[in-house]
């Protein structure tokens, strides 16, 4: 793969005023709007870029990565449960199905080799320990075959990760994870996956896809839209400042994840049908970490409950979630946030099995909350069982994209890009895109803790307080505001000198990264 090169172009509040004013006096559609900034719009954007086609805009009605993208359990992962459910349908007799998650869990493995090249800073191998509690009715010798076929996967797609391993019995778990709580266990395995920071993927691939000459605006909302012969007319509103300008566009994307349905409801016509299911899960993250290895744990109700090590530019944590919990009908998508009752739940869990470490109040440096958009099917499936494959659904010029994991992202870009009519909508064939990494953002690897607030408010769309400390500094700002208020304040003198804030306004911008809701 050739290096991306040249200098990165400016990627700030100036480019999305520049962008909304060209708004006004544009005499030639987009070949595409694209609505939802989290990590499958910009993914598509990002892809368009690569193949020539810049004339496309991208909005978000919040900050980039505000949605479930910043709030994932940050895994690339094949999803080793899902050869579990493969097995399972097997014995059951549902060869088709069991053959579909199979092939899912070898797509996602190849998915995670494609990512690994393209973005190497960002994507980084993870030693699991995968732990079957001790009340775990499954057979430990199919879950260490199981890792086996995994690393299988894996290796024949040159993938040449650490063998796995199995410990069955007290003695060698003791000896393996001591800071386990042993007689709660039946048996640990090892095995490899991978871990990103899923909200600076995010901002990669919408910088790479500004310096490639494609146009993103955060806070900009897609208020409603018209299909007619020569395409897609919408009405968007600027957030910041509710002004509201009208685009003409080809093609429309509706990356919008939790709210593809809401957006769908925008275009006026009665819904054909309803798009997903959302199931919100939450995460709470705790400094000092409570172990330095990561662990997969099977608890007592059938969930896979993840305690994770992170380490973001030498700052460590442990990020523990995540629950599921079904949102009704009418519940919005926006700003879900963990309840009491799964902040408890994961503190409860995590206690139970790390009670060397219990995870205490002052400990919890920061809780969030995302929602899955799964595929709605019919039937009477458990949200945990539903598959999680992806889907495009055309109508006309409006492409809406469902329940896309992050993981899986690139894959379903470049399968939206080749799916397009775009001759049958009048826009220019793409051509083949050429193969590039992502650059690394300024101060590379080292970004959270090497960049200066400067940097990071030109090349990454800072509007707000909250978008810098919690999407583009990592974990930092979150131990901060716990145990340095003073470093904060540092960050925050110099974001709003930047921004050329009034103290009335830095002290607005202050509210919005309040403290994390606390079991
Ligand atoms: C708790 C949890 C953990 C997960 N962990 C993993 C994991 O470890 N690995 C993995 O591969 N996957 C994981 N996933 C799945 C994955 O994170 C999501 O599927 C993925 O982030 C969805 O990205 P998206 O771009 O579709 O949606 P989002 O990131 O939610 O982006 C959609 C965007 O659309 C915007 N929008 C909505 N309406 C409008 C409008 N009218 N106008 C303009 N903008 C609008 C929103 O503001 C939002 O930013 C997890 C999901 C959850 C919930």
């Amino acid at each position: 793969m050739a290096p991306s090169s040249g200098k990165r172009r400016e990627f700030s509040l100036r480019t999305r005023q520049h962008t909304w004013d060209s708004l006004q006096h544009r005499t030639q559609p987009l070949d595409a709007l694209i609505v939802g900034g989290g990590i499958v719009g910009a993914g598509c954007l990002r892809e368009m870029a690569l193949r020539g086609l810049t004339n496309a805009l991208l909005i978000d009605k919040g900050d980039f990565a505000s949605g479930t993208s910043s709030a994932s359990s940050k895994l690339i992962h094949a999803g080793i449960r899902y050869l579990e459910q493969a097995w399972n349908r097997l014995k059951e007799g549902q060869l088709s199905a069991a053959v579909r998650d199979f092939w899912f869990v070898v797509e996602a493995s190849s998915e995670r080799k494609a990512l690994r090249r393209l973005a190497p800073h960002l994507i980084r191998t993870k030693r699991i320990h995968l732990v079957l509690a001790a009340g775990d009715t499954r057979n430990p010798l199919s879950v260490m075959a199981g890792t086996w076929l995994y690393f299988f996967i894996q290796l024949l797609q040159g993938q040449a990760y650490e063998r796995p391993r199995a410990y069955l019995n007290q003695e060698a778990i003791r000896r393996a994870v001591p800071e386990i709580d042993a007689s709660k266990v039946r048996a640990v395995f090892t095995f490899a996956d991978a871990e990103t920071d899923d909200a600076r993927l995010v901002i990669e691939n919408l910088q790479d896809a500004n310096d490639l000459g494609a146009a993103a605006m955060n806070y900009v909302e897609l208020v409603s839209f018209e299909v007619r012969d020569d395409g897609v007319h919408a009405l968007l509103r600027n957030r910041e400042t509710e002004a509201t300008a009208r685009v003409h566009s080809r093609v429309l994307i509706n990356a919008a994840g939790a709210s593809v349905d809401d957006v769908a409801a925008r275009g006026g016509e009665a819904p054909s049908e309803v798009f997903v299911d959302r199931v919100a899960g939450s995460h709470i993250d705790v400094h000092p970490p409570l172990t330095e290895n990561s662990y997969y744990v099977t608890a007592s109700d059938g969930r896979l409950v993840f305690v994770l090590c992170r380490d973001e530019d030498g700052l460590r944590f442990t990020r523990i979630g995540t629950t599921e919990r079904p949102l009704a009908p009418g519940e919005s998508s926006d700003a879900p946030r963990p309840t009491q009752r799964e902040l408890q739940y994961l503190v409860g869990l995590t206690n139970e099995f790390f009670p060397k470490s219990p995870v205490k109040a002052g400990d919890i440096i920061g809780t969030d909350a995302g929602i899955r958009p799964l595929r709605a099917r019919s039937g009477t499936q458990s949200a945990f069982q539903k598959s999680r494959e992806h889907e495009i659904v055309e109508e006309g010029p409006v492409y809406h994209i469902i329940g896309v994991k992050l993981t899986d992202y690139r894959r379903v870009a470049v399968e939206v890009m080749n799916g397009i009519r775009w001759d049958e909508h009048g826009a220019p064939l793409p051509s083949t895109p050429p193969s590039r990494p992502l650059r690394p953002a300024e101060r590379g690897d080292r970004m959270y803790a090497e960049a200066t607030a400067e940097q990071i408010v030109n090349q990454t769309m800072v509007l707000h307080w909250d978008d810098l400390a919690l999407r583009r500094l990592g974990g930092r700002p979150r131990t901060w505001r716990q145990s340095d208020p003073a470093a904060l304040d540092r960050f925050l003198n110099e974001m709003s000198r930047l921004m050329g804030w009034s103290p009335t306004q830095a002290a607005a911008e202050r509210a919005r990264f309040s403290a994390p809701t606390l079991p």
